[in-house]
């Protein structure tokens, strides 16, 4: 399995790497240079997460 990168959502330092699958619960991890506190979901996230995104992107696609 490939491992994911994780980096800080605000100075995109990378944080750690993890096996894709390896993460079944939320995790905190606080940057250690910006001290910005990123929450981690599972990569696999629920459905709905994803759904809504499409649709998102769907509607913004067609608005253009
Ligand atoms: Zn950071």
């Amino acid at each position: 399995m490939p491992d994911q990168e994780v980096r800080c959502s605000c100075c995109r330092r990378l944080l750690f790497k993890i096996e894709d699958g390896a993460l079944c619960g939320a995790l905190s991890i606080k940057c250690p240079r910006c001290r910005a506190l990123n929450t981690l979901r599972p990569f696999r996230a629920p459905s709905t997460e994803r759904v809504q995104r499409q649709s998102d992107e769907g509607t913004s696609h067609e608005h253009r």
